[in-house]
């Protein structure tokens, strides 16, 4: 493995220094470092973050292929700055057993791009109905600690108590899709005034915040763990902020569509804007936005949900509902919170590795830590090219906008995924 000198990186926004990264671990830190032999990374002017972990992607393998690999998602998760993800559980066929979570653990491994997580369901099938063998997912290679249903909601009380007395014991933990389904059937997008305008069946935000309410409680009556999917309304916040205040073991995340975008974008009827949950009302993102600054919200993930053009080109009440996210997350961020480097680092690093349990990860670059970094140029702009994405799908919302901030380089266990903005593989 060759020896690499970053030279002159601004450590989260500190004054810059040199990184020297050998074997896999950054050795050597300061201003002036000379390594005969070593591979130069010219980094004037950039930004080391500890490489960004995302608490919930979507890969489709096994089973939609069409739409993402293992090895694609991996790729555009590592041009995104990322060095571990999370691989959400409803693939086909479900990843509801040890031997499709090791098979995804594996494919991760074989591509060697970012460190693949995988979430097993909670349910067989993700049908709600009959707990999956989170224990047998736990003790397999994969290791698995973070559990969800993603895509559905665990409606039934009942489970949901026994999913989370079952995780208890290794300090696993239940990730919610929040979404009561009952106060959701035929939504299209946000009900509120742009859905009364537009004619379309609303997704309403009690439906995300009755469910976080419970679970919560849920929860805090376990004595268990609980991390809420994709917060997306002011109501929940409130929740959330009285839960924590309670001392309730409650994470949430954010996506960054949820920190910029709004339900307006539906006036276009262009199903890029489908997601669920939905797109809000712009009270909602300000909400969101100060519930990430303050730590009420404690990560940004991407819900990175990749779909082939025959699921989004299409009218929208038949389009599938997600977006495309790691290959612009980071940029996203940026535009939202501006250059508070440690602020990111903490949302989209070492609060998602603390909160998984993510060893090697989610650690600012110093001597004796794994080299899992990223390098960013905060001074460039690049407008979003959606068949330059490295993922199989091309459903980014932000097809065309100046985006700030550009991904120059990210190391995985000291070895670079990315160069000069390009995968090395
Ligand atoms: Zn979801």
């Amino acid at each position: 493995m060759p020896t690499y000198l970053i030279k002159g990186a601004s450590v989260v926004g500190a004054a810059p220094t040199d990184l020297l990264i050998r074997d896999g671990v950054v050795v050597e830190t300061g201003r002036g470092l000379d390594a005969a032999g070593a591979l130069t990374v010219d980094a004037d002017g950039l930004v080391a973050l500890p490489g960004l972990v995302d608490l919930h992607t979507h890969l489709r393998e096994p089973g939609r292929e069409d739409a993402e690999t293992v090895e694609s998602g991996s790729r555009a998760a590592a041009l995104g700055g990322y060095t571990a993800v999370f691989a959400m559980a409803n693939t086909s066929p479900v990843a509801d057993t040890a031997g499709v979570v090791e098979q995804v653990w594996r494919l991760g491994r074989e591509a060697g791009l970012v460190d693949v997580q995988p979430i097993g369901a909670v349910t067989v099938g993700l049908a709600g109905e009959h707990l999956a063998e989170l224990g047998a997912m736990a003790s397999s290679a994969a290791g698995v600690r973070i559990f969800s249903d993603d895509g559905f909601c665990v409606a039934d009380p009942r489970l949901m108590r026994r999913a989370l007395e079952y995780v208890k014991a290794f300090d696993g933990i239940i990730a919610q899709h929040a979404e009561e389904p009952r106060l959701t059937e035929g939504a299209q997008m946000h009900e509120g005034e742009v859905s009364t305008r537009l004619g379309l069946t609303g997704w309403p935000a009690v439906a995300e915040e009755a469910i976080i309410a419970r679970d919560v409680l849920l929860t805090e009556h376990v004595g268990s763990r609980l991390h809420v999917c994709h917060v997306s309304t002011a109501g929940s916040v409130e929740v959330l902020r009285q839960a924590k205040a309670r001392g309730i073991r409650v994470t949430a995340e954010v996506t960054p569509h949820h920190l910029l975008l709004t339900d307006e974008r539906a006036v276009s009827y262009d199903p890029v804007f489908k997601v669920n949950p939905p797109l809000r009302t712009a009270a909602d993102v300000t909400a969101l936005r100060t519930a990430l600054v303050e730590g009420v919200i404690d990560v940004v993930a991407t819900d990175h949900a990749p779909h082939g053009v025959e699921d989004k080109e299409c009218e929208w009440a038949y389009a599938r509902p997600g977006m495309l996210g790691l290959e612009t997350a980071l940029s996203i961020v940026l535009d939202v919170l501006g250059p508070q480097w440690d602020l990111i680092a903490e949302r989209m690093s070492r609060s998602p590795a603390r909160i998984a349990g993510l060893t090697g990860h989610g650690v600012d670059p110093a001597p004796g830590v794994p080299a899992n970094l990223t390098l960013v140029d905060p001074a460039a702009r690049r407008t979003v090219e959606p068949s330059e994405l490295a993922s199989r799908s091309r459903n980014t919302p932000y097809a065309g906008m100046a985006l700030p901030g550009r991904i120059v380089a990210t190391f995985l266990h000291g070895e670079p995924t990315v160069l000069d903005g390009k995968a090395v593989r």
